[in-house]
């Protein structure tokens, strides 16, 4: 069966309903969503453990405070989405360095006190190692140092393309290997400034709200789709659509599903992830100009991999700064970055342990039940033997997801306009949105947001001028 519409959106992520939302304020409502899951939201996914709502996507809305105001932020406002402050700069002086720990007799010595305390109920503290004292200032030291070294050594090759083929000298103690993953991979810290926090300000707040930060997406989805008791009923909105082929001519686009359904439209907002632009779920007819292709294979891919471990009872420290904490050890990444969610969610007992790129592709690749093991390890290094077992796991797969084929973008250092002009640009009657087409934040919530909007304008401009050359080609006839 084929069916024309104005316009068919690819993809139901927050650029996807952005974009589909703009197109409705202008009155083009004749618009068809096509998407491969069974829901909205895309990377922006809730999910019940433990008794709690998980975000396994997007957790924070970054930027806020500044002298612009962060439209997911406004957005958060207006729907009353619960939400905590968050500051992970004090993860780095909250490092468990297990050969240290075993050096320190001392410590030892208060950690096992404290657990027995913790499990008598006697005291919120617990956990044996984070550094007090003199350790505490040589740790501060430590850290410090690492952090100027890493800095410098940045400075020293900071922007200068030809000089990056010189060695980078590579960090080498469990400490700076932890704090130069902190630095990269979790701080995102690749391109100084952010324009995420020059633009809309320092702070961040972790969204801990039952009904998940994908019901941001729910709530701009009801202003311009039929819903009834929250449910989507529109059949312009069509799950499990699985888009395989896009054909396009003078006149418009022919769309192909995975169950054989062919749609028509005069013009198509493409939404997939850049991994997924990568991968060959979609072919193009004819196919995609080599500049567009070059742009896209140029981009990088960030797998970014957040684990869920549910215990019985808290063994941890809960303190104001206490929310993060890093394990140090030998192998760069390896269950560095640990959180707390008690102030997301006080007594849910759970810890987010964070591995990004070829750790989370690693642990993709195993059962749940051999990470949970590693994790334990871990966990067993920081706080020592006594500490219970994880009674649950949960291990998102975001690389292995065919709709994701990762987190999200990283522009390489090299990187330059033109590359983020031609992944964002048209090609003849498809326009390409998400995250990834944000000069400005790519990476983001509110980048994949905000490139909704843009592409949905440029191609109600595309649209304005088509209708004018019609026009002048009638008047000339
Ligand atoms: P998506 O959400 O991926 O939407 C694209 C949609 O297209 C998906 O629903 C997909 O199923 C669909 N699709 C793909 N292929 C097809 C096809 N062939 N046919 C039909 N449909 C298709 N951002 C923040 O601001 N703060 C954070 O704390 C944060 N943390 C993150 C943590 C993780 C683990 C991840 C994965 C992302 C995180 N992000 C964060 C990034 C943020 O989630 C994304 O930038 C944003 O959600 C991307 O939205 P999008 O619309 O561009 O893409």
């Amino acid at each position: 069966s084929r069916s024309r519409c104005s316009v068919i959106i690819v993809g139901a992520g927050v650029s996807g309903i952005s974009a589909a939302k703009v197109l409705a304020e202008k009155g083009v409502d004749d618009v068809m969503i096509l998407e491969a899951s069974d829901r909205i939201g895309g990377r922006i996914r809730k999910e019940g453990f433990g008794g709690v709502s998980v975000e396994l996507g997007a957790g924070w809305i970054a930027g806020v405070g500044g002298k612009e105001s962060n439209p997911v932020w406004e957005l958060a406002r207006q729907s009353g989405l619960r939400t905590c402050f968050s500051d992970y700069s004090n993860a780095r002086y909250n490092i468990y360095d297990p050969r240290f720990v075993y050096m320190s007799a001392c410590l030892w010595a208060l950690g096992v006190l404290c657990y027995l305390l913790t499990r008598c109920g006697g005291i919120g503290f617990s956990g044996k190692i984070f550094p007090s004292g003199e350790a505490a200032d040589s740790y501060r030291k430590a850290v410090e140092s690492a952090i100027r070294k890493l800095r410098a050594e940045e400075d020293n090759h900071g922007g200068d393309v030809a000089r990056l083929s010189e060695p980078l000298s590579v960090p080498k103690t469990p400490i700076e290997l932890a704090i130069d993953f902190i630095l990269h991979d979790f701080e995102m810290a690749e391109v100084e400034p952010i324009s995420t926090y020059v633009d809309f300000g320092e702070r961040e707040f972790l969204v801990a709200d039952e009904r998940g930060y994908e019901s941001l997406l729910h709530k701009m989805a009801e202003t311009f789709l039929l819903t009834s008791d929250g449910e989507i009923l529109d059949s312009r909105l069509k799950l499990n659509k699985v888009v395989r082929e896009l054909q396009q001519s003078r006149n418009g686009v022919t769309v192909t599903t995975e169950d054989g359904c062919i749609y028509e439209a005069n013009y198509v907002i493409l939404s997939a992830s850049i991994g997924v632009l990568q991968s060959d779920l979609i072919s193009f007819r004819p196919p995609l100009p080599r500049w567009k292709t070059e742009a896209i294979e140029t981009c990088d891919v960030m797998v970014y991999t957040k684990i869920f471990l549910k215990f019985p009872y808290k063994f941890w420290a809960c303190g104001p700064d206490k929310e993060f904490f890093i394990y140090a050890h030998e192998r760069r990444g390896y269950y560095t970055f640990w959180q707390h969610m008690e102030n997301a969610y006080p007594g849910s007992n759970i810890l987010v342990v964070t591995l990004t790129n070829g750790e989370s592709k690693r642990v993709e690749a195993q059962s749940d039940q051999e990470t949970l093991k590693e994790a334990m390890e871990v966990l067993r290094n920081m706080f020592g033997p006594e500490i219970p077992n994880a009674t649950d796991i949960l291990v998102p797969r975001w690389f292995n997801n065919r709709f994701q084929r990762g987190s999200y973008s990283n522009y390489p250092i090299y990187a330059n306009h033109q590359m983020v002009h031609d992944i964002k640009a048209p090609v003849g009657r498809i326009f390409f949105t998400g995250e990834h087409t944000s000069e400005r934040f790519n990476g983001y919530v509110h980048g994949g947001y905000l490139a909704g909007i843009d592409t949905s304008n440029a191609l109600l401009e595309d649209m304005r001028r088509e209708k004018e050359r019609k026009l002048e080609s009638q008047t000339f006839l």
